[in-house]
């Protein structure tokens, strides 16, 4: 495997038991420091692919491999907050199931709480918190523990759209802090993907195989509003949404042929 890269999709294909090719041949490998945001059409197997990366799902054929042991930390589309502890404890948990002692959980809660603008909540529990707040503390949970990659399934899917942007500013941002190694991202929203990702790879329909695999040549240094402004951005869009589109045209004719 090339040094330079962490995670090593090799001909992944994965059938349900229910005969469902979710994913089929489909080759992909995420460097490091690299964030890659995975496109595609509704049920193309995008969340197969984080799962099967986390290990939470099989492959049927090919597989993934890790370049060297690494860390990897998970952000569900629900945050999946442990509704029993408190933000702080939600915040070290990682930690503390790795063996980090109580006075290290206590200052990665407050350090994690600080960068997410949490301070003020960190002994409040999830039910207290908006949907936003929540997706913080999920986040911070999952960067906590220093993760060679972080993987987010439809992080802000559920998310109002005004908050939706916050979340997505604070993802690069934490990036730009190094504090975010390695991403893979699936979402269903191109500029999202764009925003985010400094590769976006598209999947074809179900079985999902890679269609495009795009470097948007966007300055992610640059605010949101002066990244959407490009002519770059404007383009991957328009390349991105024709492909998906052209995917779910393909398959509503074969529904309807069937
Ligand atoms: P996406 O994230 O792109 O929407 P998924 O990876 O969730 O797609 O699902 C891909 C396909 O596999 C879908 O048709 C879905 O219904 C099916 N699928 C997902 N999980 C299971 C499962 N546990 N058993 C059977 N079929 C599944």
């Amino acid at each position: 495997m090339d040094s330079g890269v962490v995670v090593d999709f090799a001909h992944l294909g994965v059938t349900y038991a229910n005969g469902v090719v979710a994913l089929s041949d489909l080759s992909l490998t995420i460097a490091a420091d690299q964030a890659v945001c995975v496109v595609g059409p509704s049920g193309c197997g995008k969340t197969t692919l984080l799962r099967v990366l986390a290990g939470l799902e099989r492959a049927t054929q090919g597989g993934v491999q890790l370049s060297r042991p690494a860390t990897l930390a998970m952000v569900f589309q629900q945050g999946l907050l442990f509704p029993w502890l408190s933000v702080a404890e939600n915040i070290s948990y990682g930690l503390m199931t790795r063996g980090a002692t109580p006075p290290q959980c206590r200052a990665a809660a407050r350090e994690w709480s600080e960068r997410m603008g949490l301070q003020r909540f960190i002994d409040a529990y999830p039910h207290q918190l908006s949907g936003g707040m929540q997706q913080r503390v999920g986040l911070a949970r999952a960067l906590a523990v220093n993760p060679d990659v972080l993987l987010l399934d439809e992080p802000f899917a559920a998310l109002d759209a005004q908050t939706r942007v916050l979340m997505q500013e604070l993802l690069v941002d934490l990036r730009r802090q190094g504090l975010c190694r390695s991403l893979l991202l699936v979402t269903h929203a191109i500029d999202e993907a764009l925003l985010v990702g400094d590769r976006v790879v598209v999947l074809s329909a179900r079985p999902g195989r890679i269609i495009a695999d795009v470097t948007p040549q966007v300055a992610h240094s640059q605010s949101f509003d002066e990244i959407r402004a490009q002519p770059a951005f404007m383009q991957a869009f328009t390349t991105i949404w024709q492909l998906i589109r052209h995917e779910v045209e393909a398959q509503l004719r074969e529904e309807v042929i069937l």
